[in-house]
C-alpha cells in the first residue's frame, strides 16, 4: 500500500514539474509598447489622402490592429504623448525616459517598444539611449504613411520592432529603431527622405540588423557608449540646458550666433559647411560665445562622415569641441546631457569621442 502511495506521488510530482517547466517554456516576453504619437498614429480622411493628422488614434488601437503581435509576445500598451514629433521637447522626452527607466527596472518587463514620429525620432532614439539604464532591448519604430494609408507601413514597423524587442538577442546593443526591415542603432541612423518609406538610414557605420517578418539577423553591436554604462542613465529631473543648432552657409553672418548667446543658449552647435567650417565673422561670434561661457561644438550639415578635432579649424586654439560622428541634431542631444555634468570643453570633447 504504502509503496503504491509513494509510487503515485512520485508520478504526481513528475506531471507536476512537466506542467510548470512546459508553462515555462511556453511563458511569452512581456513587451510595453509605449506611444509618443507620430505618422504610425496618423488618421487620413481617405486611403489616399496626402493630408493626415499625426498622433490621432491611440495605442490600443495601434495595438488591436496587429493581433499576431500577441503571438509573439505579451503586449500592453502606455500612452506617454500623442504629438507629431516636429513637437517633441525637453519635458516629453524626461517623461518618456523616466517612464522607460520605470518599466525596464521590473522583472515584469522583458524588452520595450516606443511608437515615435519619423521627423525627429534619430534624437528622441539618441536621447534614450543615452539616458535609459538597462539592458534590455529597447526599440523605435514609425511609420511615413498613415495608419488609414493604403500599403500602410505602420503594421509590419511594429511586428518586426515587437519581435526585437522580444528577442534576448537584441540585449545589450543599445537603442535600436526597426523600420523597414531595417535594425538601426540609434547612434547611427538618420532621416533622408521627405515622404519615401525608406527614408532611414546609418551611412558608414551601418545596419545593426535586418528583419523579415518578425526574425532577426544581426550585424554588429554599436561601439560607443550607451544605455546602462552611460554617465547619463538613470532618472532625469530637468530642466535641461538650452542649446541651438544654427546652420552655417555661404556668406554666414554672426548675427546668429550671438542672437543665440543673448536669448540664453548655454550651447550651440554649428551645423557648419564641410568638414565643420564657417565663415570668419561667424567664427569670430563663435569666439565671443566662447568667451561668454557658451560651449560650442563644430558638426556638419553633409550629413556624414567625422568631423576632428583641428583640421582646418583649430579646436585647441578656439576652444571648440568636435563632434566627431554626430550629426547636429545629436550633437544637440549630447551637448544638453553633457552641460548637466561639466562646462569643461576638454571634458565635453571626451564625451563626444565615447558617446
Ligand atoms: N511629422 C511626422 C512626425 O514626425 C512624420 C512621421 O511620423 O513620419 O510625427
Amino acid at each position: 500500500m504504502n509503496t503504491l502511495r509513494s509510487a503515485s506521488l512520485c508520478l504526481l510530482t513528475g506531471l507536476l514539474v512537466t506542467a510548470t517547466a512546459a508553462a515555462a517554456a511556453s511563458a511569452k516576453p512581456a513587451v510595453v509598447i509605449v506611444a509618443t504619437g507620430g505618422t504610425i498614429a496618423g488618421a487620413a480622411k481617405s486611403q489616399t489622402e496626402a493630408g493626415y493628422q499625426a498622433g490621432a488614434v491611440a495605442v490600443d488601437v495601434l495595438i488591436d490592429a496587429v493581433p499576431q503581435l500577441k503571438e509573439l509576445a505579451d503586449i500592453r500598451g502606455v500612452q506617454v504623448a500623442s504629438i507629431g514629433s516636429q513637437d517633441m521637447n525637453d519635458e516629453v522626452w524626461i517623461k518618456l525616459a523616466n517612464t522607460l527607466n520605470e518599466l525596464v527596472s521590473t522583472k515584469k518587463v522583458d524588452g520595450v517598444v516606443v511608437t515615435h514620429g519619423t521627423d525627429t525620432m534619430e534624437e528622441t532614439a539618441y536621447f534614450l539611449h543615452l539616458v535609459v539604464d538597462t539592458d534590455k532591448p529597447v526599440v523605435l519604430t514609425g511609420s511615413m504613411r498613415p495608419s488609414t494609408a493604403m500599403s500602410a507601413d505602420g503594421p509590419l514597423n511594429i511586428y518586426n520592432a515587437v519581435a526585437l524587442a522580444a528577442d534576448p538577442r537584441a540585449r545589450g546593443r543599445g537603442v535600436l529603431v526597426a523600420v523597414n526591415d531595417d535594425i538601426h542603432s540609434a547612434h547611427d541612423l538618420t532621416k533622408t527622405h521627405t515622404t519615401d518609406v525608406e527614408t532611414f538610414t546609418s551611412h558608414e557605420p551601418g545596419l545593426v540588423g535586418a528583419s523579415l517578418f518578425g526574425k532577426q539577423h544581426f550585424y554588429r553591436s554599436p561601439a560607443e557608449v550607451h544605455t546602462s554604462k552611460s554617465d547619463f542613465a538613470g532618472k532625469i529631473a530637468g530642466p535641461l540646458p538650452r542649446v541651438d543648432v544654427i546652420y552655417a552657409h555661404a556668406g554666414m553672418s554672426p548675427d546668429l550666433v550671438d542672437a543665440a548667446v543673448a536669448a540664453g543658449a548655454k550651447g550651440l552647435v554649428i551645423a557648419g559647411v564641410g568638414d565643420g567650417n564657417m565663415t570668419t565673422p561667424a567664427l569670430d561670434a563663435v569666439k565671443r560665445a566662447i568667451s561668454a561661457g557658451v560651449v560650442v561644438v563644430r558638426s556638419s550639415r553633409v550629413g556624414s562622415g567625422i568631423i576632428r578635432r583641428d583640421v582646418e579649424i583649430n579646436d585647441d586654439a578656439v576652444g571648440t569641441v568636435a563632434s566627431m560622428t554626430l550629426n547636429p541634431s545629436k550633437a544637440r542631444v549630447l551637448l544638453k546631457l553633457a552641460l548637466t555634468k561639466t562646462h569643461d570643453a576638454k571634458k565635453i570633447q571626451a564625451y563626444f569621442d565615447g558617446y
